[in-house]
């Protein structure tokens, strides 16, 4: 069976067209569910115009291993979307996303050496792209397992050692050192390239152990923009159209979104791959006495405040995830709706582990979107909010980012919590969030703690509300 390569190009169009609309849908809540559906297409489309490709000597047992190579991943994919906890979706991703680094360096691998071996060598262009492939998409895979084990709570901690980052480079140097050896015309000498492989996956490892637990969804989002850069490189190797555009699309995806977490945290990229955040070291120093006190509150009495609010403003965070407490939160929502109360949800672009977490924890619950506020929206209207709800979210509300000019916070954008009339926090005890250091909203006079597990604060909110 064959085809012409010009229909085969219409055919990567059009997958690269559904590709692109899928992540512009991505974009929303609202449609994110369709842009799942729609690139989902595209890859069916890529799958449908690879086949006239495959050699025809070995058709029948090249379509059954592509068969059987589609099954395993929808039944490990099925499987994964339907039992992965929603708090567990980041180790999800560094799964998914080490897997794909893996295969972009496979196949760069094994069609170099296939390569190197036949009678007409490789070009110096593409022994850089099968390299680059090589390289990038193995650092990804060893990468991505360190993160996913990091995230599932094992070596949680910076695990560092003088002198890390100039080893690190040293060995960064040797893998380059061996790229220009092979490139420059040494490509038949497979011992140096598996050493090559070998190093990749270890510099993979050594460049996450150094980083902190918590900053893994920055670090999965960059390894992320190195695997589709794998993929892109792997286009160019086996000249497959959809791979470049679809790697390519990957690649300056997940390099924004690192750079936009990194600029919501108001912290340099550097920073988090080098900056050992989370450290003990690091935490101790942060901490610090902060003026005022903690003021306990009871349910029934914060049910009070809020049954006679006129405007809410529910800030969620991290705890919110752990306590899976969306759905009591979406209940109280409705009762203080039922009492004319305005309620709306300010959502700080990295509350939670993840990009998106409380968006998605929220349209779980069906909060309808249009109560949904972005940090910026709502903050200048803040001092005309009655009560605000904190519910597990701690950084991305602490003042300290705004008054501390020595905290490791400092210049994060925060939601304003503090200037609201007043101020109620729902957590489990006085212990710090991610970034290790006190909050100085919990020790302002119009706040009050209602200390307790999310969950069960919140059952005992709308029991008490309903009873107003
Ligand atoms: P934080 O990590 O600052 O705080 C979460 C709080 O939730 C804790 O203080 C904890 O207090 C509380 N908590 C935990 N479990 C429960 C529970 N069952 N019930 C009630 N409360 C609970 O979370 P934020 O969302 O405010 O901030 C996110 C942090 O993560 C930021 O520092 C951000 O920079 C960082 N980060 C976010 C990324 C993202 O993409 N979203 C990526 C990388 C880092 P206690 O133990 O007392 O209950």
């Amino acid at each position: 069976m064959s085809a012409t390569p010009s229909i085969l190009y219409i055919f990567y169009i059009v997958a690269a067209v559904l590709f692109i609309l899928g992540i512009k849908f991505l974009s929303s809540p609202r449609t994110a569910r369709y842009g799942n559906l729609v690139a989902a297409a595209g890859m069916l489309v890529v799958f449908g115009a690879t086949i006239p490709l495959l050699h025809e000597q070995s058709w029948n047992l090249n379509c059954t291993l592509m068969a059987i190579g589609i099954l395993i991943g929808l039944a490990l994919g099925a499987l994964g979307a339907y039992s992965v906890k929603m708090t567990a979706m980041p180790q999800m991703v560094a799964a998914f996303n080490g897997l794909g680094g893996g295969s972009a360096a496979l196949v760069a691998g094994l069609e170099f050496l296939r390569r190197a071996h036949s009678a007409e060598g490789i070009a110096p262009f593409f022994a850089v792209t099968m390299l680059f492939a090589t390289l990038i998409g193995s650092l990804s895979f060893s990468g991505s397992i360190i993160a996913f084990l990091k995230l599932e709570g094992h070596f949680e901690k910076p695990h560092t050692f003088p002198g890390q980052n100039f080893f690190n480079g040293l060995v960064l140097l040797v893998i380059l050192g061996l790229c220009g050896y092979l490139i420059g015309g040494q490509t038949t000498n497979s011992t140096a390239f598996v050493i090559l492989f070998a190093l990749a996956l270890f510099f993979g490892i050594a460049m996450v152990m150094p980083i902190g637990g918590a900053d893994m969804p920055v670090v999965i989002s960059l390894l992320n923009s190195f695997t589709g850069l794998a993929v892109a490189a792997d286009g160019f190797t086996i000249n497959n159209l959809s791979m470049i555009v679809a790697g390519t699309l990957v690649g300056s995806s997940g390099t924004l979104l690192t750079l936009l977490m990194c600029k919501a945290m108001n912290r340099p990229v550097t920073n988090v791959l080098f900056g050992a955040f989370g450290s003990a070291s690091g935490s101790k120093a942060a901490a610090g006495g902060v003026a005022g006190t903690v003021k306990p509150i009871q349910a029934d009495e914060a049910a009070l405040l809020l049954a006679y609010a006129q405007r809410v403003v529910i800030v969620p965070g991290y705890g919110m995830a752990v306590a899976q407490a969306q759905h009591q939160v979406r209940e109280l929502s409705d009762e203080l709706g039922k009492r004319g109360i305005e309620v709306q949800f300010a959502i700080h672009p990295v509350a939670g582990r993840m990009p998106g977490h409380m968006n998605v924890l929220l349209a779980e619950a069906n909060v309808p979107y249009d109560q949904l506020c972005e940090m910026e929206a709502i903050n200048p209207s803040m001092d005309r909010v009655d009560v605000c709800l904190v519910i597990g979210a701690n950084d991305v509300v602490n003042p300290a980012a705004r008054e501390e000019k020595t905290s490791p916070i400092y210049g994060m954008p925060i939601i304003e919590a503090d200037r609201a009339k007043t101020v109620i926090v729902m957590k489990r005890s006085m212990a710090a969030g991610f970034a290790g250091i006190e909050n100085h909203l919990f020790y302002k006079d119009n706040t009050r703690m209602l200390f307790g597990d999310a969950k069960a604060s919140l059952n005992a909110l709308v029991a008490a509300v309903k009873a107003n």
